[in-house]
């Protein structure tokens, strides 16, 4: 089995951080500061028969109001024509314009392509009840296949998003 995840989200989110912890290794510089990655990186995971290419792909929230980037959003959307699965992040604790603007992009959606919203950074919350009217909001915005509270820099239910992708092959 072989096949391609994309991972989306607005900057800072911490979709570097996921890509390192799916794949165990750091390939992706993260950062506080935003947008430290202009280019899509990718990472293979291997695990007995099944190979997973993971691509972490910034800029699918950019407003096409530049050419430079009407060309960085292109990069990013035709890395979604061909993937299996997108794990859409975002922050647990806020919600913005930029990550309505990636919602959008989503929703031009191909039927048998998995779409996982993973809410990162559950280990800043104290307050675990905070998250369901959060959860609840994006439900009714859209139609995921799944979602899944996560802490990408401590790991949690990053195994069950690593499951996931290999059932979407
Ligand atoms: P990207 O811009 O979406 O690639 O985000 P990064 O992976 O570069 O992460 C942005 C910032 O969020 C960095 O300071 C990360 O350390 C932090 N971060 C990422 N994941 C988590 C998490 O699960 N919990 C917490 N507390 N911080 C995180
Ligand atoms: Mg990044």
């Amino acid at each position: 089995y072989c096949g391609m995840v994309a991972i989306v989200g607005r900057p800072n989110v911490g979709k570097s951080t996921l890509l390192n912890k799916l794949l165990g290794q750091k390939v992706s510089i993260t950062s506080k500061k935003p947008q430290t990655t202009r280019h899509r990186i990718m990472g293979i995971h291997t695990d007995g028969p099944s190979q997973i290419v993971f691509i972490d792909t910034p800029g699918l929230h950019i407003e096409e109001k530049r050419a430079i980037n009407r060309l960085m959003n292109r990069a990013a959307a035709s890395s979604l024509a061909d993937v299996a699965m997108v794990i859409f992040v975002v922050d647990g604790m806020t919600w913005t314009a930029d990550d309505e603007m990636v919602l959008k992009k989503l929703q031009h959606r191909n039927d048998d392509r998995k779409i996982i919203l993973a809410i990162n950074k559950v280990d800043n919350i104290k307050d675990k009840e905070a998250l369901f009217p959060y959860l609840t909001e994006l439900a009714k915005k859209f139609d995921f296949d799944e979602i899944l509270p996560i802490s990408a820099s401590k790991g949690t239910n990053v195994q069950r998003i690593l499951d996931m992708a290999r059932e979407s092959l």
